[in-house]
């Protein structure tokens, strides 16, 4: 396998190394590297959304010759170049100490989408966001993860709205060149790894390299000229068009992902499903056993074996599934390679009871996969018995299916001003001894003074970066005022500021404030304790109610009786994520419950010393320990939605003017809001101890990887319907 060597734009040689720094996403949460950059040139680190490879290209050359001569800045730089070389190994982690024996067997994770950097737009919202942090994490851990997933050369869609609200999809194609992606080439030098056949024809598949830290992803691409017109719009954007367009996606990502791990010499000893969309890479070792000999039955039992599926969502209909047929037209006749009949195959993704002539991807994820879990304890429960009928002589409590809460990385996601305050309140001890659930007791007695004006700079921030984004938008095409006051130009600073920002899915109710129009406004308004809130998020592109619900916020943003106090900011993604996380003052979350499966943004918030208020579902049913927030406690399930809406609002509404309000306006001799401080610093005990994806991957590597490693999962347990 030869590989293009990345071809270095001019540098002096005394920091030559910067564009090998710059292609390594590990420079996204090391915080020297953040600096290298920042340093290297601060207007362009900004106005380039903090990308080091789009400022390579960009900076002057005699900056460079600058920064090769200034000693602060090659300070850095001799730091993070050895932290580099660190990566280049695995020795000294966590996974080496815990586990010498097995510890550079990869462990595949796959999955449709990974939610990195801003510069790789290949990630819709949370599943890939969550992904993404899977990987740093692992990478810091010393887990041998290898990630596959597909690269979509016209990214997922900007969001622009429209005057009246509506959501439009803009489409900027991304440049992979202008992303730390390196491309692999075959052995002949030709762009593609392996070929697959889909619907009769054969594609080539190609695949790019993405290192983030330790952990290598492989996105695979079929935009390539041997293609087929059609084949090559195959990985061209994320979750686009119909479902035959998706199937033929998903085949592609499954079994071509596991044939460019082959083609790349890997050996996986266990492999990852991140949500049903990559299940069929099951299928295709499914074929690969047969093929080398072995009976159906003995291939299913090894698959399983060495297969953990993630399910991700409790709505069915967020549950991928295809009609038999189109499954027949994208991978027929793989059954006959498999010898077995079509009936056969198709079972395994069949569903006993639901949705006959459907072949449903989770059902087929259930079938290949011993371990079986779902995100957060709550979600666990509700995933077995949303899957009991496939073990009918079963009560929905002894389905075999378990649960490892999401965790979110916190050298990402904790504002580096939050990060120093720890290191001066704790020492640098605090970087080894995080995995000590204890050890986060001490944010408790973190100085109320000194955090209070922590957070006062980042809310700062926020307010600024959003004056700065609705002038420019001001500039080039608003023409009505209230567009710039929509986009958050009247919002203080001395205002409690609730951040709601996620997808714009119905069950997730963004609307529910609205609810009591009168008695919301007359909270936002008070002139001696104003409360303001920022929107945003994006509906899916198909979702028109999720869209509804999103044009009714943008024009309550807009509505002159409440006074500028509602902003609704556009293109909601990862750099907009890290602002609002770390710059409001209080995080809402009012989904549906059983609905939302986790939710992170809530951890990413409280990592910031942001609390949450929500409805008791998802993470905060087992993260809310009444002291780092507010919970709406649980309605009757069974209740009419309408009357959920109304008892949960009524909560909502109560929260807010007796308890919320009064805690943050009620000050001490220096302006501090001690009662609110309280729930700061326990935010950020329950976030660090419980709720980091160094939690999550240590427990998946424990739970799941190491005893499938080393042969110690049975493939009992199977579904029995
Ligand atoms: C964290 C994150 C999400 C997921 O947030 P939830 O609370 O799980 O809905 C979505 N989009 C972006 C950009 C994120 O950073």
């Amino acid at each position: 396998m030869t590989r293009t060597s990345v071809s270095a734009p001019y540098l002096p040689e005394r920091i030559g190394r910067l564009f090998e720094i710059a292609t390594n996403l590990f420079w996204s949460w090391d915080r020297d590297a953040r600096a290298l950059f920042r340093t290297l040139d601060r207007s362009l680190w900004h106005r380039t959304r903090h990308n080091p490879l789009e400022q390579l290209r960009r900076v002057t050359p005699e900056r460079l010759a600058d920064c090769a001569r200034d000693p602060h800045f090659l300070k850095l730089y001799d730091g993070v170049t050895a932290t580099l070389d660190r990566n280049a190994t695995s020795a000294d982690t966590w996974y080496a100490r815990e586990y010498a024996d097995i510890a550079t067997r990869p462990v595949a994770y796959f999955c449709a989408e990974f939610g990195l950097h801003n510069s790789v737009p290949i990630y819709s919202g949370g599943l890939g966001v969550l992904a993404g942090d899977h990987c740093k994490a692992a990478s810091d851990l010393g887990v041998p993860l290898v990630g596959v997933g597909l690269l979509y050369t016209k990214g997922y869609f900007d969001q622009r709205v429209r005057l009246d609200g509506w959501q439009e999809g803009s489409d900027e194609p991304f440049d992979p060149l202008t992303a730390p992606l390196e491309q692999l080439y075959g052995p002949k030098r030709e762009p593609f790894l392996t070929v697959v056949r889909t619907s009769g024809r054969p594609v080539h598949v190609g695949a790019w390299l993405m290192r983030v830290g330790r952990v290598p992803i492989y996105l695979l691409d079929t935009n390539l000229e041997a293609n087929h017109p059609e084949d090559r719009e195959l990985s061209s954007r994320l979750y686009a068009g119909g479902p035959e367009l998706r199937l033929r996606q998903e085949w592609a990502l499954g079994v071509s992902g596991v044939r460019v791990l082959r083609a790349m010499g890997l050996d996986p000893g266990v492999w990852h499903a991140n949500e049903g969309h990559a299940a069929f890479m099951m299928v295709e070792r499914l074929r690969e056993q047969i093929t080398a000999g072995a009976s159906f039955e003995q291939a299913l039992a090894q698959v399983r074996a060495t297969t953990v599926f993630t399910t991700h969502t409790p709505v069915p209909a967020g549950h991928d599934m295809f009609s038999e047929d189109l499954v027949a037209q994208c991978a027929g006749p793989v059954w006959e390679e498999m010898g077995i009949s079509r009936e056969a195959f198709m079972h395994l993704g069949y569903h006993p009871v639901r949705d006959h002539g459907q072949f449903h991807m989770a059902v087929l994820s259930i079938r290949c996969a011993a371990k079986v879990n779902g995100v957060a304890k709550r979600h666990g429960e509700e995933s077995r018995r949303l899957w009991r009928d496939l073990w009918p002589d079963r009560p929905s409590a002894k389905v075999p299916i378990g649960y490892v809460t999401n965790g979110v990385h916190q050298p990402t996601w904790m504002s580096h001003r939050i990060q120093a305050l720890l290191d001066m309140h704790l020492g640098a001890e605090w970087h080894w001894r995080m995995d000590e659930p204890e050890f986060w007791q001490q944010a408790l007695s973190l100085d109320d003074q000194v955090l209070w004006y922590v957070h006062t700079e980042l809310k700062a921030i926020l307010l600024s970066f959003i004056r700065e984004q609705a002038r420019r938008r001001w500039a080039e095409e608003w023409k009505e005022a209230a567009h710039v006051v929509g986009a958050g130009t009247l919002l203080a600073p001395e205002a409690l500021t609730i951040g709601f920002a996620r997808r714009f899915a119905t069950y997730k109710r963004a609307s529910l404030l609205f609810r009591d129009f009168e008695r919301l406004r007359k909270i936002l308004v008070n002139p001696w304790r104003p409360v303001q809130i920022i929107f945003s998020g994006k509906a899916h592109p198909a979702d028109d109610p999720g869209k509804k619900v999103l044009q009714e916020i943008y024009e309550f943003s807009r509505d002159p009786r409440l006074e500028g106090r509602v902003a609704f900011l556009e293109d909601y993604d990862l750099h907009l994520a890290h602002r609002l996380v770390q710059g409001v003052d209080l995080w809402v979350n009012l989904p549906r419950p059983p609905l939302e499966a986790c939710g992170t943004s809530g951890m990413k918030a409280a990592l910031n010393l942001v609390p949450q208020l929500s409805t008791l579902d998802g993470w905060w049913h087992e993260g809310y320990d009444g002291l780092n927030g507010w919970a709406i406690s649980p309605t009757d399930e069974e209740m009419e939605a309408d009357a959920a809406d109304a008892a949960d609002s009524e909560q909502l509404y109560r929260l807010l003017e007796e308890e919320i309000v009064p805690a943050y306006f009620d000050r001490d001799a220096d302006g501090v809001p001690l009662r609110w401080t309280q729930k700061m610093k326990h935010a950020l005990h329950a976030a660090g101890a419980r709720f980091t994806s160094r939690r999550m991957v240590q427990q998946y590597a424990r739970q799941y990887y190491v005893p499938a490693l080393r042969g110690e999962t049975s493939g009992d347990d199977a579904p029995t319907a």
